[in-house]
């Protein structure tokens, strides 16, 4: 049997770890796990949770640790086969959140095999940030300028509209930032520590980024 592949995927807002970790997990057979998603889910559904994850996202802080947990949880019961195979984007985003998923997972004796760790200058996130767009109904990324849709402001693949994120607006992104260098940063270290990060120049292009991964991660050609 393959060795089992249970990953967190780490880097600022707007390096890229969405998109290589929904292309990881469809070319290696791994669950997606997207708190950022998962979050924009119940906000749409205007759940208990979206109304209280709202505020604290469109201002660009982070949502109680407590709400985070639960969420997974209720995945976690709805899916026990997720903790054999996964790739965590967006999570954790705290030392807290990441003393909590050891606990967890180590008490299901499956603890994480690896932790990609995307960089990128703050200025280069800026520009891919207010730049961005995205398809509500596929998940398709666009760039303004450098990945434009061919009609602006629709998408190729299946002609909804697309949608600018309340967060991807420049306050919001020094904001959020700003929360990553205070709160995230520090998780790098807590994985250094334990042996399990590898850093990826998050500036070079998709393609290269996934083979780059794909390679250090020890992952066949998809
Ligand atoms: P993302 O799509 O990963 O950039 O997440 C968007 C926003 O959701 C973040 O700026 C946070 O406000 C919130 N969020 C996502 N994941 C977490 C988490 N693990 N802990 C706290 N807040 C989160």
């Amino acid at each position: 049997m393959a060795n089992p592949n249970r990953l967190v995927i780490l880097g600022p807002p707007g390096s890229g770890k969405g998109t290589q970790a929904k292309l990881l997990a469809k070319n290696h057979g791994l669950v997606h796990i997207s708190t950022g998603d998962l979050l924009r889910q119940n906000i749409l559904k205007q759940t208990e949770l979206g109304k209280q994850a709202e505020a604290v996202i469109a201002q660009g802080g982070l949502v109680r640790t407590r709400l985070i947990f639960e969420m997974l949880l209720d995945l976690y019961e709805e899916e026990k086969d997720y903790v054999d195979q996964f790739i965590l984007d967006g999570f954790p985003r705290s030392v807290k959140q990441a003393e909590g998923l050891s606990n967890f997972l180590d008490q299901k004796g499956k603890p994480l095999t690896r932790v990609v760790q995307l960089m990128l200058d703050d200025e280069a996130i800026v520009e891919r940030l207010v730049n961005r767009r995205t398809c509500p109904k596929c998940g398709r990324s666009y760039h303004l300028i450098s990945a434009p849709p061919k009609t602006p402001g629709v998408c190729d693949d299946d002609g909804a509209k697309l949608n600018w994120r309340k967060d991807d607006k420049e306050k919001v992104i020094r904001r959020r930032l700003k929360t990553y260098h205070e709160e995230t940063a520090p998780v790098v270290e807590f994985y250094q520590n334990k042996g399990l990060v590898v850093e990826i120049d998050g500036s070079q292009t998709l393609e290269e980024i996934q083979s780059r991964i794909s390679s250090l991660l020890g992952f066949c050609k998809a």
